[in-house]
């Protein structure tokens, strides 16, 4: 029998598909503007991006700057004139919103999980993307709630947003909880920071560092096996 009570699972590129997910807004919202949706421009602006949050990490732009950024250097590469980056962004993150594909499996694996555990969604992504995403899902109805780090105050790996769950759940005894997610610095860093049990889904064989995640996965699906029997 497992240990756990409550799996605290983590939402972007662990129950959702978010690369997928990321690619159809892309291109959706790409229909509107003059610029035409291929693997290079879509290559193009992934390195855009990137660079632009590693200068966010490093503190040298802002979140909200960020969103619109992105877009504005993809179309000045393209020298696609006469979009508004900003209001563009918008758009993007609307149809951010629509898409809610899973991870395959994802869907029958909470079904299996919810009559043994509580489960509850920890995310960073953005209150009107989640929300409107998981207002489409078929995984909602299997989840007790989802916890916004915009809406909370705090986002992960702040110890200061664990806790806040943790007393939403209401049951103070941290052995009870387990995190499961794709994110070292975030999940896991986070769950490490709050004295909670960790599950690391390595979707693509990354180092953890020096960090202990109490389990490591490659596949989501495993995390069946390992809440039941521990690591193989
Ligand atoms: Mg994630």
């Amino acid at each position: 029998m497992s240990k756990y009570k409550y799996l605290l699972f983590d939402a972007d590129n662990t129950l959702f598909d978010f690369d997928r997910c990321e690619r159809a807004a892309f291109r959706a919202a790409l229909e509107s503007s003059p610029l035409e949706y291929n693997e290079d421009v879509y290559a193009d602006y992934h390195v855009i991006n990137d660079g632009l949050w590693k200068l966010l990490e490093k503190g040298g732009i802002e979140r909200s700057k960020l969103k619109s950024e992105r877009f504005r250097l993809l179309f000045e590469k393209y020298g696609a004139e006469g979009v508004d980056s900003v209001d563009f962004a918008a758009k993007y993150e609307s149809k951010l919103g629509e898409q809610s594909y899973e991870i395959d499996g994802v869907y029958d694996l909470l079904k299996r999980l919810c009559a043994k555990y509580d489960i509850y969604v920890i995310t960073n992504g953005l209150t009107n993307v989640q929300e409107s995403r998981f207002s489409r899902s078929r995984m909602t109805s299997l989840v007790k709630d989802v916890f916004i780090s915009e809406k909370v105050g705090y986002a992960k790996p702040d110890k200061r947003y664990f806790d806040y769950v943790i007393s939403q759940v209401g049951d103070p005894d941290r052995s009870d909880y387990i995190v499961i997610g794709d994110s070292l610095t975030s999940d896991i860093d986070g769950a490490i920071n709050s004295g909670i049990e960790c599950c690391w889904y390595n979707r693509h064989g990354d180092d953890p560092g020096d960090r202990n995640p109490n389990y490591i996965i490659d596949d989501i699906l495993s995390v069946e096996t390992v809440l039941e029997h521990g690591q193989n």
